[in-house]
């Protein structure tokens, strides 16, 4: 049993804090928000993010965007009062040089950090299936692992500190350009005459299968379980696949990468949020290119 102190418990950080308690960790956890320390009943609800410090082992964060995390480890100098002998693991999803300056900054202080972002949405988070992508050295990340195994199912190191980061950018901009690119194929066929699900059917098992029509079909009612079946409530919002997209865009100046691809799918969820619709599941972009 561990010692854990947990910042940030929202959609993903609640349930997660959850499943460590689960396994018999012990928690102490810390939002900004007091309302949603709530969501993990068997924690001790600190009253700041100091306070979770208390003889943790590990210190575990969950917040929004780079800004978030440094602005906790750095600015409010969290990094200043970890023990030396404490693992921190980040499990936002930040940008890969915001994860590096941070693990850095760590480091210079002798205090070892990993960054440990996850894929697998909130479903993932409550039942304790989602993938881990690491990045750090070799034995933090083992020393990690008995904690991200309560918490998920595939836990992979990626390589060294910020590598965890541009192995989640690297996905979701492929899972980005896949959505829009079934939007724009069963629009086309459903255009033409075709029925989409006979249309979803062949694709699924030609050369055009992919993850997509297999597990997240857009077009509604096809598939059950999936937000496209519920009216694009739940699931992975426009807003958050955006921001994604914008980290790899980020990723991409900073590294003289070519995306045209990633560019062009950003492009599109940028202007189905602004037409309004940021918080529905990222799959209702079929509508807007339906719409055109
Ligand atoms: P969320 O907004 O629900 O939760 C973040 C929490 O952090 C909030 O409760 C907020 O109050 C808190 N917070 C912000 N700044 C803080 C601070 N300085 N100290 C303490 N608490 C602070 O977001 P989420 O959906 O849980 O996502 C968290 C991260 O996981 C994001 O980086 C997101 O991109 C990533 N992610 C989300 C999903 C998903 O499906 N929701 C899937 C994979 C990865």
């Amino acid at each position: 049993m561990a010692k854990i102190g947990f910042i940030g418990v929202g959609n993903m950080g609640a349930p997660m804090a959850n499943n460590l308690i689960e396994a018999g960790h012990q928690l102490c956890v810390y939002d900004v928000v007091q309302a949603s320390m709530k969501a993990v009943p068997k924690a001790e609800a600190a009253s700041s993010a100091l306070a979770t410090l208390e003889g943790a082992e590990f210190v575990i964060s969950m917040l929004p965007e780079s800004r978030h995390v440094e602005s906790l480890y750095l600015e409010q100098q969290l990094l200043d009062h970890i023990g030396k002998s404490a693992l921190v693991i980040d499990c936002s999803t930040i940008s890969p040089a915001s994860s590096r300056k941070v693990a850095q900054a760590a480091n210079e202080r002798g205090i070892a950090m990993i960054d440990a972002p996850v894929s697998g949405g909130t479903n993932g988070a409550h039942n304790a299936t989602l993938t881990f992508m690491v990045g750090g050295r070799a034995a933090d990340f083992e020393r990690a692992r008995p904690l991200l195994e309560s918490m998920g199912k595939n836990i992979f190191h990626a390589g060294d500190a910020g590598a965890g980061q541009v192995a989640k950018i690297a996905n979701n901009m492929m899972l980005g350009i896949q959505m829009a690119g079934v939007c724009e194929a069963l629009s086309l066929g459903a255009a033409n005459g075709m029925d989409p699900e006979v249309l979803s059917d062949i694709m699924r098992v030609s050369s055009g299968g992919n993850w997509v029509l297999e597990k997240y079909n857009p077009w509604p009612d096809l598939m059950p379980n999936v937000p496209a079946s519920n009216h694009y409530a739940g699931g992975f919002g426009v807003d958050l696949m955006l921001k994604d997209l914008g980290l790899a865009a980020g990723a991409a100046v900073d590294s003289k990468s070519m995306i045209t691809l990633g560019e062009t799918a950003r492009n599109l969820f940028a202007l189905h949020s602004k037409n309004g619709h940021g918080q529905l599941d990222f799959s209702s972009l079929i509508e807007m290119i339906k719409a055109d």
